[in-house]
């Protein structure tokens, strides 16, 4: 998994909920050309059809389970299949459990694609909880603001589409601690899995956006 091909960029961001996968790949996808593709989104999206599917998979996350294997592996197989991610993609929350990185290591390999390196940025949990808290989101473009660390320019619209801001409904206390309690259970294995394949970047999440940002941008330009 330490080659690619030329001229992709495949990562994956990894880390526990809060820790800024996606507000940092959102920077990643503008500055690099390349989606940003958040299992979280394509699930949100499918729950808000008002399918019966969407319905079986809220009823994980709800409850900050994780949804089942097959279901989201699915899903972002069939997102990857899409033209626009020819040239690379960055994956925000996928895979979380080893089953889901096994399954997508078979999945390259048989297109005869590569990993091109997993960032994992890492923050305290006290920290993860307070960010959740206070984390605003826009339904439409799924754009992620905080109450005080990253504001919008108008107060409760988005920047992107004038769409109010909202609360996520699994950034409840409850729920949260659930989240990061699976975390560690299930997805922070997978810092030792990609270690062993020689292919992680650690990367403090402690600092200001900008400042982890510019952290990733020296690693990315590593591996292009
Ligand atoms: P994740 O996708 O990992 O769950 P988000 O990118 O949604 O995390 O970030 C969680 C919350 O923390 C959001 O409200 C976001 O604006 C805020 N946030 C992200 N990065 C930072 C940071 N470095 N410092 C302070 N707050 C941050
Ligand atoms: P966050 O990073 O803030 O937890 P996400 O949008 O990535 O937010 O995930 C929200 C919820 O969607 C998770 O708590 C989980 O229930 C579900 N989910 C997202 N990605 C996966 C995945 N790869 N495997 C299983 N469940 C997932
Ligand atoms: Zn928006």
């Amino acid at each position: 998994m330490s080659e690619r091909s030329a001229g992709t960029l495949n990562l994956i961001f990894l880390g526990p909920p809060g820790a800024g996968k996606g507000t940092q790949s959102r920077m990643v996808e503008e500055k690099y050309s390349i989606p940003q593709i958040s299992t979280g989104d394509l699930m949100r999206k499918e729950i808000s059809s008002g399918s019966s599917f969407g319905e079986e998979i809220n009823s994980y996350i709800k409850l900050g389970q994780l949804v089942p294997d097959k279901i989201v592996i699915s899903m972002l197989l069939h997102r990857l299949d899409h033209d626009d991610c020819k040239k690379g993609y960055i994956l925000d929350g996928f895979p979380r459990t080893v089953e889901q990185a096994k399954s997508f290591e078979l999945a390259l390999a048989e297109n005869g694609s590569f990993l091109s390196g997993v960032i994992a940025i890492t923050v305290a949990d006290e920290v993860l909880a307070l960010r959740l808290g206070d984390r605003r989101v826009c339904k439409k473009c799924s754009t992620t603001y905080h109450l005080f660390h990253n504001k919008p320019k108008k107060d409760g619209l988005c920047d992107n589409c004038g769409t109010p801001l909202s609360r996520r409904r699994d950034d409840e206390p409850d729920v949260i601690a659930n989240r990061i309690e699976v975390y560690h259970q299930q997805t922070a294995p997978l810092i030792d899995f990609y270690q062993n394949r020689n292919n992680l970047y650690l990367v403090d999440g402690n600092k200001k956006i900008d400042v982890i940002f510019q952290q990733i941008c020296v690693i990315i330009d590593k591996l292009t």
